[in-house]
């Protein structure tokens, strides 16, 4: 979809304009396609090279051909920034934090990363260092917010010991990868530890309502990155599959998830393939009307294809034997379910339902190994949002720290990383990507 916006304060005459105008001007995003998937770099250390993943980040930075420094230069622009502010433990030791953004916040490039590293708050031994330390979501929203120039902001809460099962999600939130996902909180546990094999070469992969839009893209992301993929949509959308069956080679599925023994019939598939390693619950509709209005039929579809059918695959999956060893389940979620949306009282319901669905099963799951999460898209250009009327339509690219929607890939990518066989420490998450959405909490 284009954004003419976008497009025109990034030429030559729109640049001048908006600049005389005073309006905004963002920055295009630079994605996997424009910049590649490796690390940005080179990378500023805080403070002073050290904290608990300077190693780590020396081998990716070095893997990457890139290089870390443990001392501010105003010569260098810095492609991200990272300060471990896991030891603050009160107002004073969180000093640093300024003292190293103050000086180094004008260094990073377009496009970079910032990365704020803590202790999981609960964790801290007294009131001081879990104040200090949840204190840090508000020290990294603002500064997502004044970053501009389409750098994004992240904060990563690791429990003490779980440093090794940090490295995917290091690799993603230092990369053109994470460009649509900004200010907010991701945490890594010791979830599903002790695995050595990362990306998704080989792995079974189911993604429900591929054939258009977000679905697409996952599939897309996912065949490039050498999964077997089965795309699954309803028989309606035979064109869209037949489309991806002919130019990727997937494997298609035409299935209604609410039919009555769509559960069943999955598993029997998944069990003659073998079984999945990934299942993407990506299906969903929306049926728009304030509650006043509302049809029963609207507000039942809308509660069974995007919760009441993919909580029941989910349980048929896992409980049939339809899944293999270090397993991952993504289900798309939306900000309309965090934020709460006019006229999608139906919707926000069932997509908040994922997040409570998330946090109940997390740890059950992984004791079978498997991690579930969640993504929480905001304004994404597909379809779906290009049928809003304008004036919605401008708000909701606009209201957010990139000032732009983002794109399905970018969806996809977090899905990706989410799923990777190495990121079974990110596990009960709901990980928004809505470039900070001024939306919501
Ligand atoms: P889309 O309408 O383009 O694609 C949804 C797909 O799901 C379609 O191919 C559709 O045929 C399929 N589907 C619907 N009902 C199904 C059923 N019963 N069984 C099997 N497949 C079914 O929408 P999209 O924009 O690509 O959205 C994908 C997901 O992302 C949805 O869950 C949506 O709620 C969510 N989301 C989208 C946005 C956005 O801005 N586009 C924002 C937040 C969340």
């Amino acid at each position: 979809m284009s954004d003419r916006y976008l497009d025109f304060a990034n030429s030559g005459v729109g640049g001048w304009l908006t600049g005389a105008l005073g309006l905004p001007r963002p920055a295009p995003l630079q994605r996997r396609a424009e910049a590649g998937a490796g690390l940005v770099g080179p990378l500023l250390l805080g403070p002073d090279g050290n904290g608990r993943l300077a190693a780590i980040l020396g081998r990716l930075a070095g893997a990457a051909g890139q290089k870390t420094h443990a001392a501010w230069s105003p010569d260098v622009r810095y492609g991200g920034l990272v300060f471990d502010a896991s030891n603050c433990v009160d107002a004073a030791s969180a000093q640093g934090l300024y003292r190293f953004f103050h000086q180094a916040i004008r260094s990073v490039a377009e496009h970079g990363r910032i990365l704020v590293i803590g202790t999981p708050p609960e964790l801290m031994a007294d009131v001081g260092g879990e104040a200090i330390q949840r204190g840090l979501e508000g020290f990294v929203r603002s500064l997502a917010k004044e970053a501009r120039r389409s750098i994004a902001v992240h904060m990563l809460y690791i429990a003490p010991g779980a440093e090794g099962a940090a490295e995917s999600t290091l690799e993603f939130l230092l990369s053109p990868r994470s460009a649509y996902v900004s200010g907010q909180p991701i945490r890594v546990g010791a979830g599903v530890a002790g695995v050595d094999q990362a990306g998704h070469k080989g792995r079974r992969v189911l993604v429900t309502g591929a054939s258009r839009g977000i679905g697409e893209a996952i599939t897309r992301l996912f065949v490039a990155e050498g999964a077997q993929v089965v795309a699954l949509d309803v028989a309606g959308a035979v064109e869209g599959l037949s489309a991806l069956k002919a130019g990727l080679g997937v494997e298609t599925l035409a299935l209604d998830i609410t039919a009555p023994d769509a559960a069943e019939s999955l598993l029997a598939d998944a069990l003659a393939r073998g079984g999945y390693d990934v299942v993407i619950h990506n299906a969903g509709i929306t049926l728009d009307r304030t509650i006043a209005r509302m049809e029963p039929r609207e507000w039942d579809s809308v509660m069974a294809v995007n919760l009441t059918a993919p909580l029941a695959i989910t349980r048929t999956l896992v409980e049939g034997g339809g899944r293999r060893p270090n397993g991952r389940i993504v289900a798309v979620s939306s900000l309309s379910g965090i934020a709460g949306n006019m006229g999608q009282s139906n919707y926000a319901l069932s997509k908040a339902a994922w997040i409570g669905a998330v946090r109940r099963l997390a740890p059950q799951l992984v004791e079978q190994g498997i991690t579930i999460n969640a993504v929480a898209p905001g304004f994404i250009e597909t379809q779906m949002t290009a049928a809003i009327p304008f004036a919605i339509r401008e708000a909701g690219r606009r209201m957010n720290s990139m000032g732009q929607g983002g794109h399905p890939a970018d969806v996809a990518e977090t899905i990706a990383w989410l799923a990777d066989p190495a990121s079974g420490g990110v596990n009960g998450q709901v990980v928004r990507v809505c470039g900070q959405s001024l939306l919501g909490a």
